[in-house]
């Protein structure tokens, strides 16, 4: 019986790993985790999108992130580029090293060794721990550290640009699910539908979305 975790945000990428991760293991497990990120719609997406695939989903929780925070995503700013790193501000320092930690953790006590993550350093905002050298790093101080030499860290997106992954989420016969119910607007807004997905359409998330759902498509 093979076993994985999947990262699961109910964001678009994470949802398109969410429907690789059923094709290529027997049982997935979802992890959230709740850091008092400012748009808790996502969280509500993640627990939604779970319930209709019936998956055992668990939410961890990590405040510290919120509480070290001082970035877009955990306080009220506007989204701009950091002057001193040219990082943008939505990035929160240490947060996918956390979440890897964590969900590997679950997985050591509940023996399940593989962890899916949606991290993808082609078309992201220059995020370090989107890396692919990160995530072999991460896995092998994994390994490490909890002496489990099983642990391997799937990274299905990771040179992908965002239409390829539309296309993905086509090719899995997750499309129409995926605009319908995944998440990725900055500022939590789903009153908007457009053809790729709810969002307000302007903030970069929505931008790099709808941008690759253009360029996957043929809409101009
Ligand atoms: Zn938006």
């Amino acid at each position: 019986m093979k076993k994985a975790i999947v990262l699961f945000s109910g964001g678009q990428d994470s949802t398109t790993c969410l429907f690789w991760a059923l094709k290529h293991f027997d049982e997935v497990i979802a992890i959230s985790f709740d850091y008092g990120q400012r748009h808790s719609v996502e969280l509500k997406q993640a627990k939604k999108i779970t319930q209709i695939l019936e998956i055992e989903h668990h939410i961890l929780s990590a405040p510290a992130l919120n509480e070290i925070g001082k970035t877009a995503l955990t306080d009220n700013q506007e989204i701009k580029n950091s002057e001193k790193t040219q990082l943008p501000n939505t990035f929160v320092p240490g947060r996918n090293l956390i979440f890897l930690s964590l969900a590997a953790g679950w997985g050591y006590l509940n023996d399940v060794f593989n962890i899916v993550t949606g991290v993808c350093q082609t078309d992201y905002s220059g995020y370090p721990d989107c890396r692919y050298t990160f995530i072999q790093s991460a896995e092998m101080t994994l390994q490490l550290a909890l002496d489990q030499p099983k642990i391997k860290i799937h990274t299905p997106l990771m040179f992908l640009n965002k239409a390829q992954i539309w296309k993905v989420s086509q090719d899995l016969g997750a499309l129409d699910f995926i605009i319908e119910n995944t998440h990725t607007c900055y500022k939590g807004e789903r009153s908007q539908k457009h053809v790729w997905g709810y969002g307000c359409g302007t903030c970069p998330a929505c931008e790099l979305r709808k941008k690759g759902f253009e360029e996957a498509f043929g809409y101009l």
